[in-house]
């Protein structure tokens, strides 16, 4: 072991974090072991806290922190059209751009047949579809073969029902990510959705 077992045991923490590897584990802990002791409560009890202060909507899956959802409270939102994407994350992405003003809703995953996944539980997005009326389903997945996959499956299974589906329309090369294109890729691949 070439560290105390207590740092060795917070470096394998970080490294469970995404794109954190053994060389910045190392450089996160000793960095805060530099930090005063308040700063470093402070940044844990953010941690603990995390489960409690931080809610998944019932209805969309949108994370709040109030009491209500307001994407599905606010009368201000388009509530005709809905923004059908894979995780909360994407859901803050594309709010981000300002130009989507309709509800969302999060799906909790895409098809991955590597990962087995060869279904999608739509009943409660159906529901909302047909409670809500709603007009308009944008389909906001990544251009990977699993967001391809799974829209091209939701467009199959949402057969029959009168709405119009359209899917971003990345400006970019094929197996991009959401999460790495900048909000004005974002925002333009919104206003040049294409229909499926
Ligand atoms: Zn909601």
């Amino acid at each position: 072991m070439r560290y105390p077992e207590h740092i060795e045991r917070l470096m394998q923490f970080f490294r469970k974090l995404p794109g954190v590897g053994a060389k910045s584990a190392e450089r996160f802990c000793f960095e805060l072991l530099q930090w005063p002791e308040a700063k470093i409560q402070e940044f844990t009890s953010l941690i603990e806290d995390l489960p409690r202060k931080i809610s998944a909507c019932p209805s969309c899956g949108a994370l709040f922190q109030e009491e209500i959802c307001h994407f599905c409270t606010s009368s201000e939102r388009n509530a005709q059209q809905i923004c059908l994407v894979a995780t909360p994350k994407e859901l803050f992405l594309i709010e981000a751009t300002g130009q989507f003003k309709g509800l969302y809703h999060v799906l909790g995953g895409l098809l991955s047949p590597f990962a087995g996944r060869n279904t999608l539980n739509l009943e409660p997005l159906l529901r909302r579809i047909k409670d809500l009326n709603i007009k308009e389903l944008i389909i906001a997945f990544d251009g990977t073969l699993e967001g391809d996959a799974s829209a091209f499956y939701i467009k199959e299974q949402l057969k029959g029902i009168p709405l119009q589906i359209s899917r971003l329309a990345f400006g970019m090369p094929a197996g991009s990510l959401l999460e790495f294109a900048g909000e004005g890729s974002i925002a333009q691949s919104l206003t040049h959705r294409r229909e499926l």
